[in-house]
């Protein structure tokens, strides 16, 4: 049953870090929260920041966890998990990839489970819907993670192994969660939320054609109240700091947020940036 005394409530963590949580159970996507320096990334090998972790988890007030879902097996989506629910517990929900982050991480079979497009996963009054998708168009490292993966690792040995996206739905609301920005057309057809925390990773550099497919298939379709982008932020600056975005090189933010403006103007969509460790109550009038 539903527990008014304590609304759901939405806190992010940067990339598309966001935990959802009410009085009967904590549901973290990703939760990566080590955010491992450029450096180390392009030259060296990775794990996840133990430190950093449990203070990320302090600060966001993260006290009971349930399950992570994770979107995709690339580092920046996957790397932290395992050891999120080392510290507090919970299932890993993932592609077999993931899955086998989670196993190199010494987490056993029974906090781990797969995850398959079409999937209803129950977790306390939430239920979690699982859409297999496509990755962000230039994806670095595709492929699949086939064995337990151990960490220190090179950042190129995290294969995507499948993208996903997540509709979290509660008696009160529901929420969807959206990583990787790229599209299959009419997917959603017939999904709707209340808040959609949209991928906006890479966008800027995509052609106005494909923004354009993305925002009619990805946001027309599942119509949402709220728009929060989400995955706009340099993950390898510590989340400790101001968020701040992607190097131009990488991703060019202004042009997606005309973009959004545009949108958001002609057709009345509510877009709102939300700041690291912010907490909403998105459901509440
Ligand atoms: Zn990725």
């Amino acid at each position: 049953m539903a527990n008014d005394d304590r609304p759901v409530q939405c806190t992010f963590f940067g990339t598309t870090s966001v935990f959802v949580s009410d009085a009967t159970a904590g549901i973290f996507t990703d939760a990566f929260l080590s955010r491992p320096p450029l450096l180390r990334v392009a030259l060296g090998r990775i794990a996840p920041d133990r430190g950093r972790i449990s203070q990320a988890l302090a600060r966001g007030h993260v006290e009971r966890l349930d399950g992570i879902f994770v979107a995709h097996s690339h580092y920046d989506h996957a790397l932290d998990a395992p050891e999120v629910i080392r510290q507090l517990g919970g299932t890993l929900y993932g592609s077999e990839s993931t899955l086998n982050v989670g196993r190199g991480a010494g987490l056993g079979e029974d906090s781990l489970q797969r995850i398959a497009d079409g999937d209803e996963h129950t977790v306390g009054d939430f239920g979690v819907r699982v859409f297999e998708g496509l990755h962000s168009p230039g994806n670095r490292y595709p492929g699949t993670i086939d064995e337990p993966l151990t960490t220190p690792a090179r950042a190129s040995s995290y294969r995507d192994g499948g993208c996903y996206s997540f509709h979290i739905a509660h008696p009160t609301g529901s929420v969807f969660i959206h990583p990787s920005a790229n599209f299959v057309p009419d997917k959603f057809k017939g999904v709707q939320a209340d808040v959609l925390y949209l991928g906006i990773g890479a966008l800027g550099a995509q052609p106005e054609h494909f923004r354009e497919g993305y925002w009619h298939h990805v946001v027309e379709a599942i119509s949402p109240k709220l728009i929060i982008p989400v995955h706009w932020d340099n993950f390898m600056h510590p989340l400790t700091k101001k968020l701040r975005p992607m190097p131009a090189f990488m991703d060019r933010l202004t042009d997606t947020k005309d973009f959004l403006d545009r949108k958001s103007a002609e057709g009345g969509w509510t877009v709102r940036f939300q700041d690291p460790f912010e907490t909403i109550t998105p459901f509440v009038p």
